[in-house]
């Protein structure tokens, strides 16, 4: 396996690098709030300490986040991996049942928080094994403690735990065809490669700075913005939630450099009139990744900022982000393809029902091999099975590559809607539905959409004598799971078109229902 040579021995290394570099260096920005690598450092140090020696969390111990983007997450993942305990950051969007499940699978004994979330956490914090829940305001609710209680400096005492770089950072869940959500295991090494994957395809430096306007409790966040130049000593700026003007403020104020976010989020601000009025001379490299991004929006960025490197970027939450990064001079010529694999990504395209290799513009599953990619989901020997294969790690993705080594991404196996980056399974929205004892049949699908790429609808088959309206439908997924998989299309049916062997055929069901405007 190709590796990146002369590395960081571990995520704790990296910080502690770059305070020994830039002790007086701005590392985060979160709102007026303005921290250095100095005063970083000692909140992660003093946080540590009060985790390892006042509430007994050991290495391997699962710490879990349900926090916007903001200090308070930066300090309380780099504290965790310090003591060589497992970060677990969750989705803030998840509704109650969808947490509980990930508070119970993850076995965390600590969560730390932002208390308008407390409403989903009370119900089912009786069924966790939570010990302790830290929450990030100064009257936090009865039964919690307040963060800043163990980020004020009362030690000098350096915390000293040996960690390995094969150890595990992190459990991030990412959902699945089947089953429940399912923990992606990522190691410090994972981490590490990740970040040298964006150090070296986007040729990052220590005078880089970039905004998070994506939640850094997804892999792009983490692994793309917030790692990489925190590693680097760079300046970051949080975007608890992403606004078209504040972004482009920032952009303009704190001078951003590099930003890798979801196409959305530039989408949204190519229609927005206002962005040429502000300087955004300094912003020299744009990602974009996790899912297509139009053509138009990409032609738009290049006109508004000429001197911008653009790069496609391609990846899982399995593949610790990037596998495969498009070069800046290319990507305008290969508006449709990724990229190319980074350096340590190997990859093969194979039938994905003989799992033979296939050549050249052929059309099979994606699959890669590489430092950044998992080796198992967290406590399930089944979807670890499933998913990877002597070693190979299957996307559920469907690519094609041509002579000069680019892949273009062309389907999805999996049965998922990719809703401006978030992903939502159908199968999960598909089992809800069916709990509601008026549905006899339904299949959920995407559909396109200018905003977000694709948007979910739902296609649904009363029983005998039921009548289900499109309210009704919408609720019942909004009781339960989050927000974003609530369907924005509802088509109430007679039956639902099936192929000779009884299977239910999506494709005819991807379109927009006429009687919506
Ligand atoms: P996640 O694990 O949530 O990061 O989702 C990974 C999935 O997002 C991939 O399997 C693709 O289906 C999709 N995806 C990621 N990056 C891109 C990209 N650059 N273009 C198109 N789809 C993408």
């Amino acid at each position: 396996m190709k590796t990146y040579k002369n590395r960081p021995e571990n995520l704790n290394q990296t910080l502690k690098e770059s305070v020994k570099r830039y002790p007086n260096k701005v590392a985060l920005v979160h709102g007026k709030e303005r921290l250095t690598y100095m005063e970083l450092y000692r909140q992660v140090n003093n946080v540590a300490y009060q985790l390892k020696h006042e509430y007994g969390v050991e290495k391997g111990d699962r710490v879990a986040f349900l926090l916007m983007n903001g200090t308070p997450f930066t300090v309380g993942v780099y504290a965790t991996l310090k003591i060589g305990a497992i970060a677990v950051p969750l989705n803030t969007k998840l509704k109650s049942l969808e947490l509980e499940f990930m508070l119970q699978n993850s076995g965390a004994k600590i969560l730390i928080a932002n208390k308008e979330w407390w409403p989903n956490m009370e119900p089912i914090l009786k069924n966790t094994e939570l010990e302790k829940i830290f929450i990030t305001d100064e009257k936090p609710p009865k039964g919690s403690i307040p963060f800043s209680s163990i980020v004020e400096d009362y030690t000098e005492a350096e915390i000293q735990v040996e960690v390995n770089e094969n150890d595990n950072a992190f459990i991030m869940y990412t959902s699945g065809t089947t089953g429940r959500p399912k923990g992606a295991l990522i190691t410090h090494s994972n981490m590490i490669h990740a970040i040298l994957n964006y150090k070296y395809c986007y040729n990052l430096e220590e005078n880089d700075s970039t905004v998070i306007a994506v939640p850094v409790f997804h892999i792009t966040g983490l692994a793309a913005q917030l790692m990489p130049l925190i590693y680097l000593g760079g300046k970051i700026v949080l975007m608890p939630m992403f606004k078209t003007k504040e972004f482009l403020e920032i952009l303009q104020n704190e001078k951003i450099t590099h930003v890798i976010a979801s196409p959305t989020v530039f989408v949204m601000t190519i229609l927005d009139p206002a962005h040429k009025k502000y300087d955004v001379t300094n912003l020299r490299v744009i990602g974009f990744g996790g899912a297509p991004m139009p053509g138009e929006t990409l032609r738009a960025l290049k006109d508004w900022i000429p001197n911008v490197e653009l790069h496609n970027t391609y990846g899982l939450t399995e593949t610790t982000s990037p596998a495969v990064i498009m070069p800046g001079e290319h990507q305008l010529d290969q508006i449709s393809a990724v990229g190319p694999p980074t350096p340590v990504t190997e990859f093969k395209i194979v039938d994905p029902e003989t799992r033979v290799e296939l050549g050249c513009e052929e059309v099979g599953e994606l699959l890669f091999k590489g430092p950044m990619v998992i080796q198992k989901y967290w406590q399930n020997v089944e979807a670890t099975q499933k998913a990877i294969k002597d070693g190979w790690f299957s996307t559920g993705d469907l690519a094609k590559v041509d002579e000069q080594g680019f892949i273009t991404i062309m389907d999805r196996i999996k049965d998922m809607i990719n809703r401006g980056g978030e992903k939502i399974f159908s199968v999960e929205v598909e089992d809800v539905l069916y709990s509601n004892p008026k549905v006899m049949e339904v299949a959920i699908v995407g559909v396109p959409d200018k905003k977000y790429g694709e948007v979910v609808k739902a296609c649904i088959v009363p029983r005998e004598g039921e009548s289900l309206t499109e309210e009704e439908v919408k609720g019942w997924v909004r009781d339960r799971l989050a927000k974003f998989k609530v369907p924005t299309y509802v088509e109430v049916m007679d039956l639902l078109p099936r192929n000779p062997n009884g299977k239910v055929v999506k494709t005819q069901l991807r379109y927009i229902p006429s009687n919506i405007k």
